[in-house]
């Protein structure tokens, strides 16, 4: 049986286990070892009949487990958009667990409800969103572009006299969605998810940033739902939003921003330029397990339309306050239970402030620049035009960039992935950790132009 006897030592141990993985971080191979990889094979059993202690559950967890975890909270991992989680957002995640709060309606678990509306409050402000937005705490950009894009529907079948939460989408009015022909693949997932159909959509060209080209921008007519994107996830680009917004407005069609990493630049003074127009859209989604470095997993959508949102995701029970005068979080978001992680995100901004925020998303900006000015001087090909914190370099022709490529990640200096922008392979460096350095960028900017250079003599 279960007790509570150990939960000082045990606890205290996963902690004391906890530090010492993120000391070691610093310097840790950023790929794990072959042989760690190899050693996972002994979780591999038959569920066992008989337990074991706690105390070693979490030594066998530590000890397979560990080593063979990819060093993503290290301050060179450059490989796809991915934060490294603040310090203190580890502390308040391990604290929030303690909790356990299930943080559906607002009367069962004030706290983290309270620490949420404020959360949500502060981004709003942060970010030049309209203040009276709905906001809803979801796992990651997928879901939270799927929340808001559930709003979406609701509010243009609404318009169109449909209602598509009682009645469906068979026998609906026609219905035009456009996106980019460089949206995120997940955008897809979540339109299909809605019924939508991964390819029954519009897709708007783009130029060779990965933006929406507006001179070439489809027709459209009757209830449509435009997809925008804040934040090419190569280039690091943002679409013309204000532009789209100006096209949308007077057809009543819908404006979604995916800004899963690229909506953090509004907190910057230095960025927030790309970011001036998107309070004429209807809704935007982010990620919080990205830029702002909370643990995963932590997106947010916001929405303008707070009823269009809450019609799409309210439920009401005999059994639940759902008729609460509070801020029932479960009233926008797909889950009915789930837990409090924005209270993670609470703990990042209030450890952070305003400023903080800012220098976090301009630090990273300007490593990536020194990583392009870097490669730059060493003769190799940036692809992009280095606008954020997303760098495209070429080493060459498609060979000899994956062979560099495999290169850089097995000697775990750094680790960059690779990519292939509009018909070019590339290595893909995407600057998201509060923790990387300029020292860091040119320990690994020494690393990579070796190994580019060994691997030119060799061939
Ligand atoms: C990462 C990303 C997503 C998906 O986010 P998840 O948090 O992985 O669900 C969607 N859109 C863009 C632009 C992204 O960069």
């Amino acid at each position: 049986m279960p007790d509570n006897r150990n939960l000082r030592s045990l606890l205290k141990d996963a902690a004391e286990r906890g530090v010492q993985y993120r000391e070691a971080s610093l310097e840790r191979h950023v790929a794990p070892r072959p042989e760690a990889v190899a050693a996972t094979a002994e979780f591999v059993e038959p569920m066992p009949d008989a337990g074991t202690s706690d105390a070693e559950v979490l030594r066998i967890l530590d000890e397979i487990g560990s080593p063979a975890t990819v060093n993503m909270v290290g301050p060179r991992y450059f490989g796809f958009v991915i934060g490294g989680s603040l310090p203190v957002t580890v502390a308040s995640n391990w604290l929030t667990a303690a909790w356990d709060q299930n943080v559906g309606m607002h009367e069962v678990t004030p706290a983290t409800a309270t620490l949420e509306r404020v959360a949500m409050s502060w981004m709003l402000d942060m970010f030049g969103l309209p203040g009276d937005s709905a906001a809803a705490f979801v796992t990651g950009a997928t879901v939270a572009n799927f929340t808001a894009l559930a709003a979406a529907r609701n509010r243009v079948f609404n318009d169109a006299g449909w209602n598509v939460e009682a009645d469906g989408l068979i026998g609906a009015p026609a219905l035009t969605v456009i996106v980019s022909a460089e949206t995120h693949p997940t955008v897809f997932k979540s339109l299909g998810m809605l019924g939508f159909g991964r390819n029954r959509v519009l897709r708007a060209p783009v130029d060779g940033q990965g933006r929406i080209d507006i001179a070439r921008f489809p027709e459209f007519d009757g209830p449509t739902i435009i997809c925008t994107q804040a934040g090419n996830v190569n280039t690091g680009a943002f679409d013309p939003v204000g532009e789209i917004c100006a096209l949308a407005k007077p057809k009543g069609a819908w404006v979604h921003v995916d800004g899963a990493f690229g909506l953090w630049a509004a907190a910057s003074r230095e960025l927030e330029h790309l970011c001036s127009d998107f309070a004429a859209a209807d809704s935007w989604a982010t990620d919080a397990h990205k830029w702002l470095n909370v643990p995963y997993d932590s997106g947010i959508a916001f929405v303008r339309d707070t009823a269009a949102l809450k019609s799409a995701m309210s439920i009401t029970a005999e059994y639940l306050m759902t008729d609460s005068e509070f801020r029932n979080p479960s009233d926008f978001t797909p889950e009915l239970s789930r837990r409090a992680r924005g209270v993670d995100v609470w703990a990042a901004l209030k450890s952070l402030g305003r400023d903080g925020v800012a220098n976090m998303i301009d630090t990273c900006c300007a490593n990536a620049r020194r990583f392009a000015t870097g490669l730059e001087g060493a003769g190799y090909e940036v692809l992009n035009d280095v606008v954020l914190n997303q760098v495209l370099v070429s080493f060459g022709d498609d060979a000899s960039n994956r062979q560099i490529i495999d290169a850089i990640q097995a000697d775990g200096t750094c680790w960059c992935g690779v990519t292939v922008w509009q018909g070019k392979t590339a290595m893909r460096i995407s600057v998201c950790n509060w923790s990387t350095t300029a020292a860091d960028v040119d320990l690994s900017l020494e690393a990579t132009i070796r190994i580019a250079r060994q691997n030119a003599l060799r061939s």
